[in-house]
């Protein structure tokens, strides 16, 4: 497999073409933003944490039957990815309230919500990633009714999957967010799935091991990040 073109430099990670049009290399970099990119920090490790993180997970979820973008892990930071047609659209789910639900609802941090919620927003940094519904998704032709379907069927899917998997490791799968795309006219899981997307809290003490740490300066970040990791038994480098 040959790297060619730097073709995206996201605020977490590159995309790079390779010698094969159906596949891209996914480098995980150590930069770390929140705040649509208002506030940014290199922390030592991240990229390989999340690398390596994001692997097992997706190797996890393509195990139970979601269709996902991973190929294999190339070096410590490098994944190689379908190249998808990405859909600008980041489903979100909730199993407990946190984050812009508290903001939006004034509802307490840590609420039970049952059944989780599914929530759509425009991938737009510029924008501030809005919050949309479906009636937008479709007016504006970011995916159809089908595609859409398809997409909340998986996440709720991937939420089932992961609930159990971070339970047994001692962790409450509070909320994620997922992108997909298509390949080849089929909805694949895009994108990463890692503490950087979602938020994870001892289910004990409720200390958050997530990226929350880094949003409210709580430091401790890429250690949080590495002791999700071995509970869950992911082989860090
Ligand atoms: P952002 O764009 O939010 O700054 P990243 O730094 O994570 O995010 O950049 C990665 C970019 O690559 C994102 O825009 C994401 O939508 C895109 N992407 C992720 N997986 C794939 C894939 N399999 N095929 C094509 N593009 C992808
Ligand atoms: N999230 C993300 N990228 C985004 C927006 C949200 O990964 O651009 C994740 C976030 O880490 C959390 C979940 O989606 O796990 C819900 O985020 P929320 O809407 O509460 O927004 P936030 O408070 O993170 O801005």
């Amino acid at each position: 497999m040959e790297k060619r073109n730097e073709l995206y430099r996201g605020k977490a990670k590159s995309v790079f073409t390779t010698d094969d049009p159906d596949r891209l290399i996914l480098l995980f970099r150590n930069d770390t933003s929140a705040f649509d990119g208002k506030k940014i920090e290199q922390l030592e490790r991240k990229g390989m944490v999340n690398n390596r993180f994001n692997a097992f997970i997706m190797q996890k979820l393509e195990e139970a039957g979601v269709p996902t973008q991973f190929d294999r892990l190339i070096s410590d930071t490098e994944c190689l990815v379908k190249k998808l047609d990405m859909i600008p659209v980041e489903c979100v789910v909730r199993n407990f309230a946190a984050g812009s639900l508290v903001k939006r609802l004034g509802v307490e941090e840590g609420m039970a919500l049952t059944p989780p919620t599914f929530e759509l927003f425009l991938k737009d940094d510029a924008k501030g990633d809005p919050f949309i519904n479906a009636s937008h998704v479709f007016a504006f032709g970011w995916a159809t009714p089908e595609q859409l379907a398809r997409m909340e069927e998986l996440t709720r899917k991937v939420n089932e999957v992961l609930n159990k998997l971070f339970d047994d490791a001692g962790l409450l799968l509070v909320d994620f967010k997922l992108e997909f795309g298509l390949f080849h006219g089929e909805i694949v899981l895009g994108d990463e799935f890692s503490p950087d997307g979602c938020r994870l809290w001892d289910k004990e003490t409720r200390k958050k091991m997530d990226k929350d740490r880094f949003r409210q300066g709580l430091g401790g970040v890429i250690e949080a990040y590495e002791e999700v990791a071995q509970r869950l038994g992911v082989p860090l480098a």
